[in-house]
């Protein structure tokens, strides 16, 4: 019986999986953590997987594995293949069994999708996002592999797992045998829709050969591939009710290729956006259906799990970013949730360039055993200077030390520039770290005094030991002509609303805050765009419900932009190249869907009333780079109602100097310390940091 006065009754019900009962209805989805390719990682990575163990998640799904050597994502990739595999695996499902966890080992085969030049895929055509060409499978190659996945899983088990999980998505080998995108075979393996399913069929009987039957096996399968020449529903259908009769214990279900058009995971794709392609699988199987994709706090998870047809959520990401978040779910604690906010710049986007995964919101992710806020024995006096993202996490984590903390701020809220970055569409979710954030100096007794401008005599006066200065950055404003029109408001002032702003608008300057600042004044709605209603989303980036549409694919429709919008900057390259790796792709289609007109090579002449003036030179340089001549090819006038100023920032520090002649010791951190590259991710971990050393 569900206790309905527990809170979220429904992600705490038990679920049977195969021979296992998880404790409660989440899974901890596969990660890569760039640990699982070294031996000596194995503590460092078994510590990691425990600490979520400790945090209540129901079932942990490791990073991919693979089975043999042409699968490897990387070079001497993780690997399930000898002996020697079973001991090193050993320390990890160890770690997590004395933690009271449970933990499946994914077993992936890269295909096509592999880093390496010893891979190996089912068709001809290369991947479009992976350097090195594959081999295309022989006969007797397939035939090993598929003998490989069943050796994967029997070591699998041996090592302690407590169930396997065959990676079937993502656009992986067992996809690229599944689609027509990838598999032009003309032989079994290729053709017919039974064809193309033999390669999966047959590892799943070959699993069920060498593990025993009540050993779960959960099947991750892709329900909307997202690319051209996909599967159909119908085939998905049936590959379902095939899997279930061959022993599969459940299907967790995945969404989109890694080459798709189609955001999947990034901030702006609405929560929950894909359940009903996972729930549509009701219909033909009696197996745990697990839903995943964007879901990220208790309250959606209870919902999907209350009033869609699944029986389990998978979040992998939100475990990052938080390890404790079932326990804090449990205990009607979701506030103090450090929620993820899909901004993959310190996961995906680490694994992509084969760096160890952390989180931006979460520096500790990966760093469990290196960077540790252990309880102080004498509290001292702290105060942080400002309250954006990096005076915040020191001021939480210098209290969550024991430390008394006092946390200044000038304007009336806390947040900076989190506060703006929370206004773009499609970033809303940025508001949740504030939240969190607020709650957590609220339970760890922070005195947080806004509207307070502290100055270096309220520092010295107030017998602080150590501050944290966290001053954070201002706009810069460039030298050009004519700078100070009224036209003229910086991205600060645009994006809070200070100002009126009317229909034709230059951006000035390219980089993260240009991009997001033309989806901004491109977006009907402003603040209140509707970038997370899923119907407007889907038109957006083509994806279609009907059921017949191979991949699920269909026009793109973006909505028409609210305003004129040039995007200008000096360079004469390809703007959005400072974009992180898994989400620029999707900030340079969304400006390019608003028609925003992208002007690189510029030089700013002066601004008046008739606009921005621009000028475009050719320029000869010599075998050094060293500019040689410079000759006027163009001069453009671009008649704008405004200009918006995303020209990079300034540090503000003026107290350093001052505190340090009086004795103080600063730390100082974030953009204070570094403006050239603001960036939220190095912010936090500085502030966590730098708490973190002060004994
Ligand atoms: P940025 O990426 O460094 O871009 C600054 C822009 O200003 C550049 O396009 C630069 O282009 C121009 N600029 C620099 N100095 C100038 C000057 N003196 N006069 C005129 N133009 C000048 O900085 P940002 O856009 O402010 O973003 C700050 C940080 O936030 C970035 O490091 C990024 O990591 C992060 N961020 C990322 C995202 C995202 O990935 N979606 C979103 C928001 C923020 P030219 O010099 O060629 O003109
Ligand atoms: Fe989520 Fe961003 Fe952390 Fe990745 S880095 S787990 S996307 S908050």
């Amino acid at each position: 019986m569900t206790d309905t006065t527990a809170p979220f009754p429904n992600l705490f019900r038990p679920l049977d999986i195969g021979g296992i009962t998880l404790p409660n209805r989440s899974v901890m989805g596969s990660m890569h953590t760039g640990m699982e390719e070294r031996i000596w990682h194995a503590d460092e990575l078994g510590e990691f997987y425990a600490e979520r163990a400790r945090g209540g998640v129901g079932l942990i799904i490791t990073g991919g594995i693979t089975p043999t050597r042409s699968g490897d994502l990387m070079p001497l990739g993780g690997r399930m293949a000898t002996p020697l595999s079973v001991l090193h695996h050993r320390r990890i499902t160890g770690k997590v069994h004395e933690a009271g966890g449970l933990i499946a080992m994914q077993i992936l085969h890269a295909g096509r999708y592999g880093v390496t030049p010893f891979k190996a895929a089912p068709g001809s055509e290369p991947s479009p996002i992976h350097p090195f060409k594959h081999i295309r499978m022989t006969d007797r190659m397939i035939r090993y592999t598929i003998r490989s996945y069943g050796r994967a899983a029997r070591l699998a088990r041996k090592a302690g797992y407590d169930a396997v999980e065959i990676m079937g998505g993502e656009g992986y080998l067992i996809n690229q045998f599944l689609a027509p995108h990838t598999n032009d075979r003309t032989d079994r393996w290729g053709g017919s829709t039974t064809n193309r399913q033999r390669f999966l069929i047959e590892v799943i009987d070959e699993i069920r050969r060498q593990v025993p039957r009540d050993f779960p096996v959960i099947l991750r399968q892709s329900v909307a591939d997202f690319v051209k020449d996909g599967q159909t529903f119908d085939e998905i259908a049936l590959l379902a009710q095939r899997a279930e009769r061959h022993g599969v214990d459940a299907i967790n279900t995945d969404i989109g290729w890694h080459e798709a058009k189609v955001p999947t995971i990034v901030t702006s794709v609405p929560r929950g956006a894909f359940v009903k392609f996972t729930e549509r699988l009701r219909d033909v199987v009696e197996i745990p259906l697990i839903a995943s994709n964007r879901i990220n706090t208790p309250e959606v998870a209870e919902d999907i799990l209350t009033h869609r047809r699944v029986d389990a959520v998978s979040m992998a990401r939100p475990f990052l970013a938080d390890p404790a978040f079932m326990n804090k779910a449990s205990q009607g604690r979701s506030g103090e949730i450090n929620t993820c906010i899909g901004c993959n710049q310190a996961c995906l986007d680490h694994a992509f360039v084969g760096k160890k995964v952390t989180c931006l919101v979460n520096p500790r992710a990966g760093r469990e055993t290196t960077l540790v806020l252990s309880p102080t024995r004498s509290a001292k006096k702290v105060a942080v200077i400002g309250a954006g993202p990096a005076g915040l996490s020191a001021a939480v984590s210098a209290a969550e030390k024991g430390h008394k903390v006092t946390l200044f701020e000038s304007r009336d809220h806390v947040g900076g520039q989190f506060a703006i970055a929370a206004r773009i569409p499609g970033k809303e979710e940025f508001h949740d770290s504030i939240r969190y954030f607020r709650t957590q100096l609220e339970v760890r007794g922070v005195d947080v005094r806004l509207n307070t401008r502290a100055s270096v005599s309220d520092l010295v006066d107030g017998g602080f030991d150590q501050v944290i200065l966290a001053t954070g950055v201002t706009p810069r404003i460039p030298e050009i002509d004519g700078v100070d029109h009224p036209s003229v408001m910086t991205y600060a002032q645009a994006v809070l609303g200070e100002r009126e702003i009317g229909h034709r608008v230059a951006v000035l300057g390219a980089g993260g805050i240009g991009f997001d600042v033309s989806e901004f004044l491109t977006t009907p709605g402003g603040v209140d765009s509707p970038s997370l209603n899923l119907k407007e989303w889907e038109q957006e980036w083509g994806v279609t419900e009907d059921l017949e549409t191979p991949g699920f694919l269909t026009k793109p429709r973006p909505e028409a932009p609210l305003r004129e919008v040039y995007m200008v900057q000096r360079k004469a390259s390809r703007q959005g190249k400072s974009l992180g790796k898994t989400t620029g792709w999707v900030h340079k289609a969304a400006v390019k869907g608003k028609k925003v007109e992208q002007i690189s090579g510029a030089t700013y002449e002066k601004i008046d009333d008739a606009g921005l003036h621009l000028a475009f030179y050719e320029e000869k340089k010599d075998k050094k780079g060293r500019v040689i001549s410079k000759d006027l090819k163009e001069r453009r006038v671009i008649e704008v109602d405004n200009i918006v100023l995303c020209t990079g920032q300034e540090s503000v520090k003026e107290l350093a100097e001052p505190l340090k002649a009086a004795g103080i010791d600063v730390t100082i951190v974030g953009g204070a310390d570094l403006a050239a590259e603001l960036d939220a991710k190095r912010a936090i971990r500085q502030g966590t940091e730098a708490a973190a050393k002060i004994a």
